[in-house]
């Protein structure tokens, strides 16, 4: 007990011993909200509520274990719920499939499964791509989905001409999906919103059984999100949220500020928690932060401030190139573990796409510096071992339509592009899953003898497999290996698609199975092992354990705090990122994003920007991003790197003046900026549902389109 009330403050300590009614605490970054969450858990249980009446709803899978970490030093192995949103709806959706004309073995599709899914509802739908490409529709769709509208619904919501093409799409796709027996992210949110608000009675049974809900980073729930909780929490108004206006940063994922603004007007009897100061940071950071976040027209004022010592400036740093600042970085880091005593995992790099990490990864690397590349998903996006899973999705969903386009052919059996197509028209025609067409290809018009064969050879391995579907998921990947022949098959193929060793990734997948189904001793199932992987998000693959220096997107560094932070490349069209330029909403929300960055940093903060950038070999000059401008510049060291590699030593005395190289748009002098000025050069960024991923790692293509140069301001 004393250790639940123990280092707290005063506001802290009330928030936590609140149990009964609707509780926010709305407060700035570090200023103890994520502990208080923990907190309260435990004090919960202390005070006597059943742990499983207890729902703890979190953004990312990451978020949710560090909570169950520090709820356990309080309160130890306690059944409390706490996980993400997603994995909260897709467990209530397995129980509750029947109910959305879903079975209980329904797959989820990733993004890149979407994607195939979409193009095939874009095509059946006769919707031409000349002026909307898939992506764009799916974009629309999804946010269509985030704001709880049906195919019905949409129809009578248009706003833009990509809209009326995307509610042509929609019921196509929807209707897909649920003869597919899937659902796309989106909908494991959709579809349990629509439950709860359509019956009352399973809505009162899990309001009553979720008792207590609470919610960090509510800042950034969307409207299906919003009415998931609002309906939990009728019967019962235990919930309590938690949040940051200033760190809303997922606007283009359809997340709605609102929620957490009108919190008062929906619960009118909450108890609101302020807490004032942060914990965090030192003075120098918080007053950068604070600084830029004034820029914001939408928001409600609020100061950060903290007891902690001033500490150093925060430094702002322009380099000649992006090899000299993944130099310069690896170089101070090196330098301060030999001489100050700091270990790798102190640092964190932040950058605005994973695709910029590149140079990073190689300076750190030729130092030996130990390092990790948040990026969780990388993984199960690999060739080979997509392919495996799409076999594993297949047996558990022979529905599942876009794993049976993976691996029909693959390995290589010799149908071709033009026979699928024909299993899939025949599928579409009679509105059947396409695995089912497969095995009926003797009734499908056009196909040669010798396909038909291969046809029959493909479903006699998949039956054969399909048989295995309740052994052991090692067992069944084992087996699911050899009657593929799928070593030979990568073998083949792995000179034509440059991959040193793809049969280790083969095995570190049979590693997984094997530590799944010893924790799962029980029921092994093949469902839950795969609902965890489409459930993995980036921010997954963060190793708290080993020392390694942390590169990770400012998107997936949430939540997070580390001693010494550097934030890369900001620089105009990167950040605010160039789409942003399309709305001042999402202009602010891109200052929003680099706030966040800034106030990752407990001790030390280093901003940086280069002159020229190389994107694909071209080196293309850049200029820095707007937002450099509304730092509190009088009390920040900048440096201007020269073009000597070995600069370190030689690094520029302290520069009160940006050097005219700086090339700073809206110079106005001001360091508190005009805010007018801003958003009349204001640029850029992602456009509503944009997935993350896509945004953190744009294509080549696309980042050389984002990082053309700009025509200089005069
Ligand atoms: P963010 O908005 O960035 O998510 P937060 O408000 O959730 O921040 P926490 O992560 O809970 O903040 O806390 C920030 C840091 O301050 C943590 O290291 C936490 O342990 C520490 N901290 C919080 N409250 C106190 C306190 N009363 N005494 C000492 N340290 C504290
Ligand atoms: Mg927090």
């Amino acid at each position: 007990m004393d250790a639940i009330f123990e280092n707290l403050t005063e506001a802290q300590r009330e928030a936590v011993g609140h149990i009964e009614g609707p509780m926010l605490i709305l407060a700035g970054p570090g200023s103890g909200k994520t502990r208080v969450v923990t907190h309260r858990i435990a004090n919960m249980i202390h005070q006597g509520v059943p742990p499983w009446q207890i729902a703890a709803l979190t953004f990312t899978n990451k978020a949710a274990d560090e909570m169950r970490h520090r709820v356990d030093s309080l309160a130890p192995n306690q059944p409390v719920w706490m996980g993400t949103f997603h994995r909260f709806c897709a467990q209530l959706l397995r129980r509750y499939a029947t109910m959305v004309g879903l079975a209980e073995n329904y797959s989820i599709y990733d993004t890149q499964d979407s994607k195939q899914a979409m193009k095939r509802a874009v095509m059946a739908a006769g919707v031409s791509t000349t002026h909307a490409s898939p992506d764009q529709i799916a974009s629309s769709i999804s946010h269509a989905k985030n704001r709880l509208m049906t195919p019905e619904t949409m129809q009578g919501q248009i706003l833009r001409p990509l809209d009326a093409l995307a509610a042509k799409v929609y019921p196509v796709y929807q209707q897909q999906l649920l003869t597919a027996n899937a659902v796309d992210f989106d909908d494991l949110l959709l579809h349990i919103a629509n439950l709860l608000r359509e019956n009352p009675e399973i809505r009162s049974e899990l309001d009553n059984k979720y008792k207590y809900i609470l919610v960090d980073e509510y800042q950034d729930t969307n409207l299906a999100q919003y009415a998931i909780v609002r309906a939990l929490s009728i019967d019962q108004p235990n919930l309590a949220v938690t949040g940051d206006p200033d760190q809303s940063i997922y606007g283009w994922r359809g997340a709605d500020l609102n929620n957490i603004l009108d919190f008062e007007k929906d619960y009118p009897s909450v108890k609101t928690a302020r807490l004032e100061k942060n914990y965090r940071s030192t003075p120098n950071i918080l007053r950068a932060a604070d600084q830029l976040i004034r820029h914001n027209r939408k928001r409600k004022a609020k100061d950060l401030f903290t007891d902690h010592p001033e500490g150093d400036a925060v430094v702002l740093r322009m380099f000649q190139d992006g090899y000299q600042e993944a130099d310069g970085i690896a170089d101070e880091i090196v330098h301060a573990i030999a001489e100050e005593g700091m270990k790798p995992s102190d640092f964190a790099i932040f950058c605005r796409m994973n695709a910029l990490t590149r140079s990073l990864e190689h300076a750190l690397r030729s130092r030996s510096l130990p390092y990790q590349i948040v990026n969780g998903v990388e993984f199960y996006q690999r060739r080979e071992i997509k392919d495996l899973l799409a076999y594993l999705h297949l047996v558990n969903n022979p529905n599942h339509d876009v794993a049976l386009m993976r691996v029909i052919n693959t390995p290589t059996r010799g149908i071709g592009a033009k026979t699928v197509e024909r299993i899939r028209d025949f599928a579409d025609y009679n509105g059947i899953p396409m695995l089912e067409a497969a095995r009926r290809a003797k009734d499908i018009e056009g196909l040669a003898k010798r396909a038909v064969t291969m046809i029959g050879k493909f479903i006699k391995i998949y039956d054969r497999l399909a048989i295995k579907a309740t052994a052991p998921l090692e067992d069944l990947i084992r087996f699911l290996v050899e009657e593929t022949e799928f070593e030979a098959y990568l073998e083949k193929t792995a000179v034509e698609q440059q991959d040193a060793n793809p049969m280790s990734n083969v095995d570190e997948l049979i590693t997984a199975a094997v530590e799944f189904d010893r924790q799962h001793p029980e029921d092994g199932s093949l469902e839950a092992f795969l609902e965890q992987v489409a459930l993995v998000a980036d921010t997954d693959a963060i190793d708290g354990e080993t020392d390694r220096v942390t590169i990770m997107t400012l998107h997936a560094a949430k939540g997070l705090e580390y001693p010494r932070v550097y934030i890369i490349a900001v620089e105009d069209d990167l950040l605010p990122h160039k789409r942003s330029k399309e709305n001042e909403a999402q202009f602010e929300e891109e200052r929003r994003l680099l706030f966040v960055g800034i106030t990752r940093a407990k001790e030390r903060l280093q901003l940086s920007c280069c002159k020229r950038r190389a994107v694909r070999g071209d080196t293309r000059p850049v200029i820095p991003s707007p937002f450099l401008n509304e730092l509190p510049l009088d009390e920040i060291r900048r440096i201007e790197s020269t073009g000597n590699r070995d600069w370190f030593d030689e690094e520029e005395d302290y520069d009160q003046s940006y050097p005219e190289s700086w090339d700073l748009p809206d110079e106005d002098g001001s360091p508190g900026g005009d805010l007018d000025a801003v958003s009349e050069t204001a640029p850029v960024i992602a456009p509503a549902g944009f997935e993350i991923d896509e945004v953190s790692q744009l294509p080549a293509e696309e980042l050389a389109e984002v990082m053309k140069p700009k025509k200089k301001k005069n």
